[in-house]
């Protein structure tokens, strides 16, 4: 066949905030396929960029600009290009935002730096002498090695090493600079799984063997061994030669969890995460893409990942809001994980002992197939939770811990057991108020108090990091010794234990005094060590750990979450209680724990305690139908913002007229957010209500493409909103 001697066109995705992509032409004697990574012109500058098809011929094939250069690397897979599209289009974001999220491994488009090891040649040199032969017989195992390593390992001088490769009887070769990726083990089980996990281990296991889209909820309570469970699905796909990705909420990625898939598969997975240094991204992006790295264990991002033949996902902890992306491209990774399977046509796993309302919903509508496991492993128990009803027993003046509880602690530390006192509060108190004249100190550029953290002697103000020294006078009134902590945050609590146990070894755990995964697990080591007694803690000890002697958990406001009045205020909050609950009693020591509240008739609470769990889901389904909430109708959030104020409630009035009149779509607002100033920013909303039956994509598109948006404001689109601040 002739070959076609005419220029090809291309089109290319640009990672910037571009809808479509441009056409480029593929000069002579370059091969782009669909999904190379190509470098081409734009303006005056040189970009990076995908092939994501065929020339749409929109330009001119004369006037089209080159393509300049087509990097060595795997072409990005068809289902991450399609992917990429769908995000964009259900989230309203322009397609090069979404791509952009799939090239963060900067330098990973690059070719390997290599080191120069040196082996041992054929050649001896003409002169030899001790120093040489002491070299000779280090390298005469057959491996490579550095000339410092040799020389070192010899016990030579650098020149000695030198000498020899001059006489060519050391010669080099090229060795990777990164380490492998030690290829999993699936004979490796230690553990014997019960009958249970056995037979849900099957069910996982026949969907990675079909080999096709279906969605799985590994339903099971806490301690129960969903892990083991999956790992089970994990073995699977490799064994039928697919990668496999793990998805887990940041704060869970723990050198706990990495230990247990070590003692699975003998080797540690492959990590994706925030922390990750750029040359450990570079090595796990390019390890994937080829297809080496086996398994990824990850935070949300880790769905852009150019995965060569992925064949499952699973989405631990999925009911958690932290899967949710609430900055630039917002969008719900466990969702967006479900998304991604069905485009690859693989099975994916949804593990949670509190899943969420809407995957409940969809498995009840049989959409997703139910795996239950309904006892926890071995001896250990479930454990017993009671309510204190904190209007019959109030704690002290100044005081947060109710009688009832510091007995408890007290007991629990007699019999030689831990215990941990919850509060999803950073710092020592939320609110610093003046005695004399009521002021209270607030952000300066956030309609947020400020919140006083002790241990850093500071006011932060938790939305946008502002810190301030804790004033001596009112800055109001300039009444000295006046300014009141109100409330209380861990800090607090933890200065009543030290107070209350002054013998007690206590350790605080909250985002403040723990920076990075290195200081998490000294403390969690301890723990688990015994030479802690009592645990305070934020959010941060309610995921997934595993402390054998914690049999008592207090939670000191059990009422907190509820007051933010959201639509999955009450969800949430059970599922965070149930988690934390879920802290006590793993092993053969019975949990007991205690919630602290106001409000013990609360359907939340009444939850906990009875363990009744399916039918508060089945009665916050129903509140949700009636109201047409989610999952039973669709939510899109619209925030906008601007320095400038008037600017931003003038702009808002005409957003509001400019709304399409729609059938079944309601728009509420413009309202200020309950945050109705963030980083010196005016906020409005909107909230766009549908049935679920609409395209509200489409809806929106009509609505925004018709504005004209002034260069001081701006407007975020948060379609499935879980945040109404
Ligand atoms: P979940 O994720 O459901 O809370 P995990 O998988 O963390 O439960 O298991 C809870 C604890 O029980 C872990 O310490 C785990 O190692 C242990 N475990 C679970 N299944 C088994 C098993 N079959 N054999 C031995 N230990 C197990
Ligand atoms: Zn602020």
């Amino acid at each position: 066949m002739p070959i076609d001697p005419s220029p090809r066109s291309v089109s290319v995705l640009i990672p910037l905030a571009l809808p479509a992509p441009y056409d480029y032409e593929v000069p002579a004697g370059l091969i782009a396929e669909e999904g190379a990574y190509v470098i081409v012109p734009l303006g005056a500058q040189q970009m990076l960029g995908v092939v994501w098809g065929p020339g749409t011929g929109e330009v001119d094939a004369k006037r089209l600009k080159p393509v300049l250069e087509v990097l060595d690397a795997p072409p990005m897979p068809a289902a991450l290009r399609r992917f990429v599209d769908w995000i964009a289009a259900y989230t309203l974001n322009p397609r090069g935002s979404v791509l952009r999220l799939a090239l963060r491994a900067p330098g990973a488009l690059e070719p390997q730096r290599m080191r120069t090891a040196y082996r041992l040649a054929d050649a001896r040199p003409a002169r030899m002498t001790p120093a040489r032969l002491r070299v000779v017989e280090r390298a005469s195992d057959g491996f490579a090695r550095t000339a410092r390593e040799l020389a070192e390992e010899a016990g030579v001088s650098d020149g000695v090493v030198r000498g020899l490769i001059e006489a060519a009887s050391l010669l080099p070769v090229d060795l990777p600079t990164e380490a492998p990726f030690p290829e999993p083990d699936i004979g490796a089980r230690e553990k014997a799984l019960s009958p249970e996990q056995s037979a849900a281990a099957s069910v996982l296991r026949a969907r990675v063997e079909a080999g096709r889209f279906a969605t799985l909820l590994l339903d099971g309570v806490t301690g129960s061994g969903k892990t083991e469970v999956y790992f089970e699905a994990v073995a699977e796909a490799l064994a039928r030669g697919k990668q496999a990705l793990i998805l887990l909420p940041e704060i869970a990625l723990t050198s706990q969890f990495l230990d247990r898939f070590e003692a699975r598969f003998g080797c540690k997975p492959a990590e994706w995460h925030s922390e990750l240094s750029q040359r450990e991204r570079r090595r796990v992006w390019r390890g994937v893409a080829e297809g080496r790295a086996r398994v990824v264990v990850g935070a949300r991002s880790a769905l852009f990942l150019p995965f060569s033949d992925l064949g499952l996902i699973v989405v631990d902890e999925e009911h958690e809001a932290a899967f949710k992306q609430e900055e630039g491209v917002i969008y719900h990774a466990r969702d967006m994980a479900v998304v991604r399977a069905s485009l690859g046509d693989f099975p994916i796993v949804l593990s949670s002992a509190t899943p969420s309302l809407e995957t409940v919903v969809n498995a009840q509508l049989g959409r997703y197939e139910r795996v239950v496991l309904p006892e926890r492993h071995g001896t250990a128990e479930l454990p017993e939770i009671a309510a204190i009803d904190m209007r019959e027993e109030p704690p002290e003046r100044g005081r947060w811990l109710s009688p009832r509880l510091v007995s408890e602690i007290v007991e629990a530390l007699g019999r030689g057991e831990q215990a941990m006192l919850f509060l999803n509060r950073r710092g020592y108190a939320p609110l610093t108020l003046c005695r004399t004249c009521g002021h209270r100190i607030e952000c300066p550029q956030c309609s947020s108090w400020l919140v006083e953290h002790r241990f850093r002697r500071e006011l932060v103000c938790h939305h946008c990091g502002y810190t301030a020294p804790v004033p001596k006078a009112c800055p109001s009134c300039g009444a000295e010794e006046a300014l009141v902590a109100c409330g209380p945050g861990v800090e607090r609590i933890a200065e009543e234990i030290a107070e209350r146990f002054p013998e007690a070894r206590i350790a605080v755990l909250s985002s403040d005094n723990l920076r990075g995964p290195q200081s998490h697990e000294e403390v969690f080591r301890a723990i688990e060590a015994r030479e802690i007694d009592i645990i305070v803690g934020t959010q941060i000890v309610a995921k997934g750990h595993h402390f054998p002697w914690l049999t008592l958990v207090g939670v000191v406001d059990a009422d907190l979450g509820l007051e933010n009045g959201d639509l999955r205020a009450a969800e949430r909050t059970f599922q965070l209680l149930q988690q934390v609950a879920g802290r006590a009693g793993r092993a053969e020591r019975r949990g007991r724990v205690f919630l602290q509240t106001y409000m013990p008739e609360h359907g939340v609470m009444r939850a906990l305690v009875s363990g009744d769990r399916d039918r508060f889901l089945d009665r916050e389904a129903a509140a949700r139908e009636r109201l047409g909430h989610p999952p039973f109708g669709r939510l899109v959030g619209v925030v906008l913002s601007s320095e400038n104020a008037a600017q931003a409630q003038k702009f808002a009035r005409e957003m509001a007229r400019a709304a399409p009149q729609a059938e079944g779509v309601s728009v509420l607002g413009p309202a200020p957010a309950p945050l109705a100033m963030l980083r010196g920013r005016t906020r409005l909303r909107f909230l766009v209500k549908s049935a679920r039956n609409i395209n509200v994509q489409a809806y929106m598109q009509a609505w925004l493409s018709a504005l004209k948006v002034p260069g001081s404001v701006r407007i975020a689109v948060d379609v499935d909103p879980y945040s109404f601040l």
